[in-house]
């Protein structure tokens, strides 16, 4: 052995051939760290040294070739000093250039993911074998900046600019097969074959049957490229990424702009613009909310696994009501694989439960994502049932009848006395106590909140609600549940809205104040969605449902008289009695339409004029930024305040919540990330 790592070994072979493994001996999986990439300069240097020298091949023994990067040290690297950050990236870059200006073939061999940094890595090479199970692709832009390592120069260069911004403005992985038909890879084969193949090759380019100085040239040279297609290219290109990235997200037009910019220049030139582009993007609040977003994402993962090794497992689940959540919910734990009885006193309501479960998977079928087959056994795994004996099985019971204490406490009590000793039961109230629905049960430990958000196989969040007498046990197994069901569970402590609502409604509250004071709905939604709302809240409580806003606003001015209760009546109110409940019977803020897909379409019309004088002295005008404060404050603030109170256990998990649960945008990172 040549040199050997704590990342890197560097092993002489037959014919001249010199591996270089990427084996971390301290982690499961291979990651580009600043330590990592360091050591990797030694290695490159022992290669360049090494006399009689005839090929190079680069792999991995861990699963996956290179996961990426170490988005761990981004935030501090990035705050650094602009000139330090430059001579970073120098140093790796000469590391990777040396790779490359290797004067012997060179191949990467690469199975399982070669992201970011590590497809970089790969690219410095001539060739890349991959095997069937690889994927590879920059998915940089996900955290608002662009591949820095070389990766936007030399992708396009190899496989066209059209299929190199296709991959890196939409930050997606490529499957194999993708990569070989793009030109990205070489060759795919079986996994066992791997390392052989990627032998035989270099063989081959050593014997003189490929001439891999071509390729060396293709990636070092300009972008091949008539100046008139070129054009053609960017302004296509520009179009299209903007369309899809939107005005919030800088990285994916970046990208265009640094491919236009280096298109006709040889390599180190282009790298300079690259590296230009990549450390202005790594200095904006939107990649340090990416970064923070991701980096709590997994924190959020680690939290559940922990959760997950103590839970119980869950073979049976009884959903009780199979109205929208309820039918929502079986039809989601079926597809994961858990069977679920879904109980209701309505035939008619079973019915349409099984009948829309039924449709959802038809329209998977139909799109080729699911095998029919496949399809009949999920549904076969929901049984619908009127008898309440039918639930004795279940480990654990998901109740979500109607939004009424009175009922949801007589349902509880009568599941407790049907089910085993050790069933869990659990509600997905969204304004009723954890601890007034315990009271219900002899048991109260194995009892807590469930809150799944609508449309459940849409929405990730399921808020796990610990109520005072909740065991950890059964807060474990309701996490490791909610994550089998694919959702990411948030745990919070009972309080009126819980977590979520809580956040939400101080922000609607703000707006019924706006409109109180004069501010037109329409302006306030247009202000708030060009801040990165999906919607504006006017909009948002007709998707909600001018009801269900109006009832949990009762809630939350209950449990915070001091500061969310409403003096007077409110626009709110004054649509809850014009019987304008949005979306769902056509009308509310505005009108519903169906548009040519069948979806509703919202259309304003004037006759809520009156609604809205009714409760407004007289309309004025509002600075855009008053706008914005007189809805962020509040919710920023009651984010603070679940934090203080233990509500919720880290800031971490609060922006997540925020992220998934209501739509906070992402490129804010969240409540407290924007504070
Ligand atoms: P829904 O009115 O669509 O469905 C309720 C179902 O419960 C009906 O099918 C009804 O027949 C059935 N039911 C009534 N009493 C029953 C009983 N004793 N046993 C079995 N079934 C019974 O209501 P929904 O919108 O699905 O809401 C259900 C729960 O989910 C509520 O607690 C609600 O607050 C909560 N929730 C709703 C949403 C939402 O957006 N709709 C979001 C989060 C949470």
């Amino acid at each position: 052995m040549l040199f050997d790592g704590d990342f890197f070994q560097v092993i002489p072979r037959d014919q001249g051939i010199i591996d270089l493994v990427f084996n971390t001996k301290n982690n499961k999986v291979n990651i580009l760290s600043l330590a990592a990439l360091n050591e990797l300069g030694q290695a490159v240097k022992t290669i360049e040294a090494h006399a009689g020298l005839a090929g190079l091949l680069i792999s991995s023994e861990k699963d996956a070739f290179i996961l990426g990067a170490d988005i761990t040290e981004f935030i501090g690297l990035f705050s650094s000093p602009e000139a330090q950050l430059k001579e970073q990236l120098h140093r790796v870059h000469g590391i990777f250039n040396s790779i490359e200006d290797l004067p012997v073939p060179t191949v990467t061999a690469i199975q399982g993911e070669a992201l970011g940094g590590g497809c970089e890595l790969a690219l410095t090479t001539d060739y890349r074998v991959m095997a069937t199970n690889a994927t590879i692709g920059l998915p940089e832009v996900n955290l608002g900046i662009i591949p820095g390592l070389g990766g936007s120069i030399r992708l396009p260069r190899l496989i066209g600019t059209e299929n190199a911004l296709e991959w890196m403005a939409k930050g997606k992985p490529q499957q194999a097969d993708v990569a070989l038909k793009v030109g990205a890879a070489d060759a795919v084969v079986e996994e066992q074959d791997l390392r052989d193949s990627a032998l035989d090759l270099l063989a081959r380019c050593i014997k003189g049957e490929f001439v891999y100085n071509d390729r060396k040239n293709l990636k070092k040279g300009p972008l091949r490229l008539r100046p008139i297609e070129a054009a053609m290219a960017f302004e296509t290109a520009r179009g299209m990424i903007f369309k899809a990235a939107g005005p919030h997200y800088p990285a994916p037009m970046a990208l265009v702009d640094t491919l236009e910019k280096a298109c006709f220049l040889g390599r180190d030139e282009a790298i300079q613009v690259e590296m230009e582009t990549f450390i202005k993007l790594s200095k904006t609040d939107v990649s340090t909310s990416l970064i923070g977003l991701f980096l709590n994402s997994q924190s959020l993962k680690k939290i559940t696994a922990q959760a997950t090794k103590s839970a119980r497992p869950i073979k049976q689940a009884t959903v009780l009501g199979a109205g929208i959540m309820g039918g929502g919910i079986a039809y989601q734990s079926a597809c994961k694989g858990t069977p679920v009885t879904l109980k209701d006193i309505d035939e008619k309501a079973l019915k349409l439960g099984m009948s829309e479960a039924a449709k959802q998977l038809n329209k998977r079928v139909e799109r080729g994502h699911m095998q029919p087959l496949e399809m009949a056994e999920i549904i076969g795994s929901i049984k619908p049932t009127l008898n309440m004996a039918d639930i004795s099985t279940a480990d654990i019971v998901i109740e979500a009848v109607v939004e009424n204490p009175k009922v949801k406490m007589g349902v509880l009590a009568e599941v407790e006395k049907v089910v085993g000793d050790e069933a869990i039961i659990t509600s997905n109230t969204s304004t009723i106590s954890i601890d007034k629905l315990a009271s219900s049960l002899k048991k109260p430990k194995r009892f807590c909140g469930m809150h799944f958000f609508n449309p459940v196989p849409v929405m990730p969040l399921v808020e796990v609600i610990r109520g005072e007498k909740t065991s950890e046990d059964t807060v474990n197994t309701v996490v490791a549940c909610a994550a089998n069901m694919g959702k990411s569970p948030v745990v919070v402590n009972d309080c009126p809205g819980f977590f979520v609502n809580r956040i939400l409604f101080p922000y609607l509250l703000g707006f019924n104040l706006l409109v109180r004071d004069g501010a037109d709905f329409r302006q306030v939604d247009q202000v708030m969605e060009q801040f990165g709302w999906p919607m504006g809240p006017a909009y948002l409580q007709d998707v909600i449902g001018i009801d269900t806003c109006h009832h949990a606003i009762e809630v939350m001015e209950q449990g915070y008289p001091d500061r969310m209760k409403f003096d007077g009546e409110s626009i709110l109110d004054q649509l809850y009695q014009a019987e304008r409940f949005g979306q769902k019977n056509g009308k509310g803020f505005y009108y519903y339409e169906q548009d040519k897909k069948g979806r509703p379409a919202k259309v304003y019309n004037e006759d809520v004029e009156p609604l809205v004088k009714a409760v407004q002295a007289k309309p004025g005008e509002f600075d855009k930024n008053d706008v914005i404060a007189r809805l962020m404050v509040p919710m920023c603030l009651e984010t603070v305040r679940c934090l203080e109170e233990g509500i919720i256990a880290s800031a971490a998990e609060a922006d997540m919540a925020l992220v998934m649960g209501i739509g906070f945008p992402q490129f804010r990172g969240g409540a407290l990330r924007y504070i």
